[in-house]
């Protein structure tokens, strides 16, 4: 009998099975350089006390990673979550470097977060907690150093904090530019907050309307399972529903709810307003998170944590399409699944880059001093997810016609014998950027 493969969940390993799997698509790549780009180019480690309501005193840890500054300033989220790992903001810092050269923003990769439960904390300790956080991290941020954004579980409240503090440090200068997500009274942009659901809904409608999958070449009528209710999962939801899809299922961190005739999210939204989740929903079935990934369903879009589909679940998934919002819901072992099983996977770097895109334009705003209005934000930002979308599936089909005019042969979509997949082909794009740019530069000295 054949040995079963392990599976990994290490963070770093599966971005590199990515990586790897990334860069056999391109030609001519030197092999220092592969060496250079897996490796983070600085990770910072902070350890600080904070003074707890109840007057106890607690220590919390913190990272910021900046993966690669060849385009420009690092530019990635901050995450509180009590499970975060060095390993994990190494691997989403790499993320945004892939994502921000395919977006063509000029930004390097960079992630952070602090080891917290947001659940338990007040607003005053976590105030003091991003205060201190801030001030921890003193000069590797800055407006153009590196710049934070708001990822799980901290918001446009997070961001406020984090402006302020570093303004109190830095006197005298225009110091809005340091971070995005800001609410809209702060330097924040209209649209910010809806960016990567909007973004979301753009990269799927223009990826259908290139007529892959014959009978679902639109958004209207599409039967859609979200996993997820928070930012990114409800604004995505809205989108799909207002061009007509219909949302079959809905999950949060409590479970999931069905119904055959579709949901509407803004009664879920004010349902979980009151009961701070969508279980329990009036004419509803209640499912779990697992159980609603496996619906039978065109396209199922994860949009809460990363490996939520991998090597135990993949063979079970229902779906003519997965669509990652979330960053990294699907591991290697899955993509690999999926595309035996001829399931369409729209990569990460693709459809949640619509919230850095938007980062960008705040972060253009914020350097002229310029507030634009939400229909200029959102136009801006469909062009871009658009251009980002034809990009990938051109390069796709560029392999098809390399394969067939070499080979001579009907061989779609394959290197070396295997299927191609769109993540691959996205990532070899900015691998490719990243790489070139850093020899343009030249390596210094
Ligand atoms: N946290 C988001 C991401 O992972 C946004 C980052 C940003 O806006 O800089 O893409």
């Amino acid at each position: 009998m054949a040995e079963k493969k392990m599976e990994t969940f290490d963070p770093i390993e599966m971005s590199e099975q990515q990586f790897e799997k990334a860069i056999s698509c391109i030609k001519k790549l030197k092999k220092g350089l592969i060496e250079f780009l897996k490796k983070p180019k600085r990770v910072t480690i902070v350890n600080f006390p904070i003074e707890m309501d109840d007057g106890s005193v607690q220590s919390f840890k913190g990272y910021r990673v900046i993966h690669n500054r060849v385009f420009g300033p690092g530019k990635g989220g901050i995450r509180y979550h009590p499970d975060l790992t060095m390993e994990e903001v190494i691997s989403m810092a790499k993320l945004m470097t892939w994502k921000c050269a395919l977006l063509n923003i000029p930004f390097g990769g960079a992630k952070g977060g602090v080891i917290c439960d947001t659940k338990v904390l007040t607003d005053g300790e976590l105030r003091r907690i991003t205060r201190r956080f801030t001030s921890e991290l003193g000069d590797n941020i800055g407006p153009n150093i590196d710049i934070p954004a708001p990822d799980m579980y901290t918001s446009e409240q997070t961001m406020a904090w984090i402006f302020d503090t570093y303004d109190m440090l830095h006197p005298g200068k225009n110091n809005r530019p340091v971070v995005t997500g800001k609410p809209i009274e702060m330097g924040g942009s209209y649209g910010r907050n809806e960016a990567t659901g909007n973004g979301v809904f753009f990269v799927t409608e223009r990826f259908l309307a290139k007529a892959l999958i014959p009978e679902l070449q639109t958004v209207s009528g599409a039967r859609v399972v979200i996993q997820g209710f928070g930012n990114v999962g409800a604004v995505t939801a809205q989108a799909f529903f207002r061009k007509g899809a219909t949302i079959t299922a809905v999950s949060d961190s409590q479970g999931g709810v069905y119904c055959e005739d579709g949901l509407n999210p803004d009664e879920l939204l004010a349902f979980k307003e009151v009961h701070g989740t969508v279980v329990g929903m009036p004419n509803t079935m209640t499912m779990s998170n697992e159980e609603i990934l496996q619906l039978e369903c065109d396209l199922l879009i994860p949009a809460a944590l990363s490996n939520q589909i991998h090597g135990e679940n993949a063979s079970k998934i229902n779906a003519k399409v997965i669509v990652e919002a979330a960053n990294s819901p699907i591991t290697p072992m899955a993509d690999e699944i999926l595309s035996e099983r001829g399931i369409y996977v729209l990569p990460d770097i693709v459809v949640n880059a619509g919230g850095v895109t938007v980062s960008y334009f705040e972060w253009v705003q914020n350097q002229m001093n310029q507030q634009w209005d939400l229909e200029d934000v959102n136009a801006r930002l469909q062009k871009k997810m658009y251009k980002v979308i034809d990009l990938v599936f051109d390069h796709w089909q560029g392999f098809v016609i390399c394969e067939d005019i070499s080979s001579n042969e009907k061989k779609l979509n394959t290197l070396n014998g295997k299927k191609l997949d769109f993540r691959s082909v996205a990532l070899s794009i900015s691998v490719e950027r990243v790489a070139k740019a850093t020899l343009l530069r030249g390596i210094w000295p």
